[in-house]
C-alpha cells in the first residue's frame, strides 16, 4: 500500500513539474536585453545557447557589402488572418492562421507568426529604424524564412492599431484580434528585397534561417511606435559580424 502512495506522489510531481513548465519561460533558461542576461551574455546562460556565441552566420546584420543579384519577384500568398496577440515578455506576438505562405527557392514556407522589434535589429547601410516586424516562416522540412519590414515615423498604420487596440500588455495575457485582418496588409506595394543567410535573434540563435529585408519601409505613426516601445523597451539584439556572407540585392 505504502509504495502505491510513494509512486502516486512521484506522478503528482511530475505533473506539477510539467503544468509549471507551462509558464512563460518554459523551455529555456531566463534571458533578457541588458545586464547579466543581455545579448553579450546568452551564449552563456544555457549550453542549448551556445550559437549565440560561436555561430558564424548570425542575425541581426547590418546589410552592407551587397551583391547585385537578379533576385525573383517575391511570391507573397497570404490568405489567412491574424488570430492572437500577446506580450511575451520579450516581444509583442502576432500568431497567425489559415494558408498565409512565401515561396522561395522553389519551396513554400508556411507563415507562423509575427512579432516586433524597437528600434530594427537590422540595419541598412548603418541605419536604424525606430521599429522592425519579423514575418516567421517554417518549410515542411522544418527550415525557417523570415521577412524583415521596417517602420518609419509617419502616417498612422491601420494594421498596428488594430494590434494596440486588442493587445493586452501585461505580460502572457494573450488575447484574440477581433477585427480579423490579413498579415500582409503591413506589407509595402514594392516587395523589393535584400537577402542573406542568417539565425534566429533570440536564444538559441539557430542558424540556416532565409532572411529576406524589404528594402521599403511602411510608415506608422510617432504615438503607436512609441506605444510599442513603452512595452516592449529596447528588444533589439545588436548588429552580428558578417564573416564569410554577402548580402544579395
Ligand atoms: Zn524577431
Amino acid at each position: 500500500m505504502k509504495k502505491v502512495f510513494v509512486i502516486a506522489g512521484i506522478l503528482t510531481g511530475l505533473l506539477f513539474a510539467g503544468v509549471s513548465g507551462e509558464g512563460h519561460h518554459a523551455e529555456h533558461k531566463h534571458w533578457g536585453y541588458s545586464g547579466s542576461e543581455g545579448p553579450k551574455h546568452w551564449g552563456e546562460i544555457d549550453p542549448k545557447f551556445r550559437m549565440c556565441k560561436f555561430g558564424v552566420n548570425q542575425s541581426p546584420v547590418d546589410m552592407t557589402r551587397f551583391i547585385e543579384a537578379k533576385l525573383p519577384k517575391l511570391q507573397i500568398i497570404y490568405a489567412g488572418i491574424s488570430q492572437n496577440v500577446v506580450n511575451n515578455g520579450h516581444t509583442i506576438k502576432v500568431t497567425t492562421q489559415g494558408k498565409n505562405e512565401v515561396v522561395v527557392d522553389g519551396i513554400p514556407f508556411v507563415l507562423l507568426q509575427y512579432h516586433f522589434h524597437t528600434p530594427s535589429e537590422n540595419t541598412i547601410n548603418g541605419k536604424h529604424f525606430p521599429m522592425e516586424a519579423h514575418f516567421v516562416h517554417k518549410s515542411k522540412d522544418g527550415e525557417y524564412l523570415v521577412i524583415a519590414l521596417m517602420f518609419k515615423e509617419g502616417k498612422k498604420n491601420r494594421a498596428l492599431e488594430k494590434v494596440l487596440t486588442y493587445l493586452d500588455p501585461k505580460v502572457g495575457h494573450k488575447q484574440p484580434l477581433k477585427e480579423m485582418f490579413n498579415p500582409g496588409d503591413f506589407f509595402p506595394k514594392k516587395l523589393d528585397y535584400y537577402r542573406y543567410d542568417g539565425s534566429f535573434t533570440t536564444p538559441p540563435c539557430t542558424e540556416g534561417v532565409r532572411w529576406i529585408v524589404l528594402k521599403n519601409a511602411v510608415e506608422a505613426s510617432k504615438e503607436q511606435i512609441a506605444k510599442m516601445h513603452k512595452i516592449m523597451g529596447s528588444n533589439n539584439r545588436p548588429t552580428q559580424p558578417l564573416h564569410a556572407r554577402v548580402i544579395l540585392k
